[in-house]
């Protein structure tokens, strides 16, 4: 089959990704395999192939195929598949597998799993035509949710999702979310949907568009937000999906006294602590969050926006990401 393989780690100008042709992946009995009809192209992917995820060990693999938001069409099932058929309609998360027996996995937190294994960076990822995955690791994609526009809310949308779950958003509060990219967009219309006042933040106007088209009450410019704040008052929750220490620094001064502060972003920054206010992490999220995500996008309730691109595409599409260009979710398509 075709793929997209880091052959190894460094800057994506350096020529590290490969599209080439690579033997298709073997079915198992535990397995179905897919025939790959969209993946996302996240920016933890760009991460990792340039490196920065070394210190955690991941890639723990090379060569290997990055993607994890992937939507396809089942091909062929393994003998101890249950439950899922021949030309399904599914999708992968990060989340490749666990234990199954852990703590974290009997409590429906296997993506907290010591042993998890994760799409695209432990174990070949979407950036192909084919990936197998384990039967009790996939989620049927409800018919009215198209592939490509599916894709996204196998990362983004779960991880938002559980975002604004574990920030406890309520009714009437007002909510900032920093940085509009692929996880920021669902945020906002996750924590709409928990009915509260939702405020966009980002550098680029042309997020702060796509903010305002989908729904949000007010979309800021960075620079402008706290003159904004200091007029209408501060945030009962500050979301920040933007991987700086700016972003981190604004949040501490946005957030309300005894308000929470929503980190949803990879890499190592400082936070103070003037005030009192609670600090919460979330990473993608367990089976029982995608398949929520996915029933309430099939609701029509939240949006994904994303422009397809060809499987070949991606070194164009790695550059875009990094120049900050991509509105919404590159999605890759074999
Ligand atoms: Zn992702």
């Amino acid at each position: 089959m075709k793929a997209q393989l880091c052959v190894r780690i460094g800057p994506i100008e350096e020529g590290v990704m490969a599209y080439t042709s690579v033997p298709d992946p073997q079915l198992e009995p535990d397995k179905v395999l897919i025939k790959i009809k969209a993946c996302g192209v996240c920016h933890s992917n760009l991460h990792m192939v340039e490196g920065d995820f070394k210190v955690f060990g991941v890639p723990s693999k090379l060569p290997i195929i990055p993607g994890h938001e992937i939507t396809g069409v089942v091909e062929e099932v393994g003998k101890e598949v249950k439950d899922v058929h021949v030309g399904q309609r599914v999708g992968v998360q990060v989340l490749y597998e666990s234990c199954r027996r852990c703590e974290y996995c009997l409590t429906g937190n296997e993506h907290l799993c010591e042993s998890k294994r994760t799409t695209g960076e432990t174990v070949d990822g979407g950036y192909a035509e084919y990936i197998a995955a384990p039967y009790d690791f996939i989620y049927a994609l409800p018919d009215n949710i198209g592939f490509e526009e599916g894709a996204p809310l196998f990362c983004p949308g779960v991880t938002a999702y559980r975002a604004v779950r574990r920030a406890g958003v309520k009714m009437g509060q007002r909510v900032i979310v920093i940085g509009i990219g692929g996880v920021g967009h669902m945020s906002l219309q996750f924590a709409k949907l928990a009915g509260a006042e939702t405020i966009a933040v980002d550098r680029s106007e042309g997020q702060l568009r796509l903010a305002e088209e989908l729904g949000a009450d007010k979309a800021i410019l960075s620079g402008d937000v706290q003159e904004y704040i200091s007029k209408k008052g501060k945030a009962d929750v500050v979301m920040v999906h933007a991987p700086s220490q700016a972003a981190v620094d604004q949040a501490v001064e946005l957030v309300k006294r005894g308000g929470v502060i929503l980190m949803a972003v990879f890499g190592s920054t400082k936070i103070f602590f003037p005030l009192e206010y609670s600090v919460v992490s979330s990473v993608i999220g367990s089976r029982h969050d995608m398949n929520e995500t996915l029933k309430i996008a099939s609701m029509g309730k939240v949006r994904v926006r994303y422009t397809s691109y060809g499987l070949g595409e991606l070194d164009d599409v790695f550059k875009k990401l990094k120049g900050g260009q991509i509105v919404g979710r590159a999605v890759l398509v074999p």
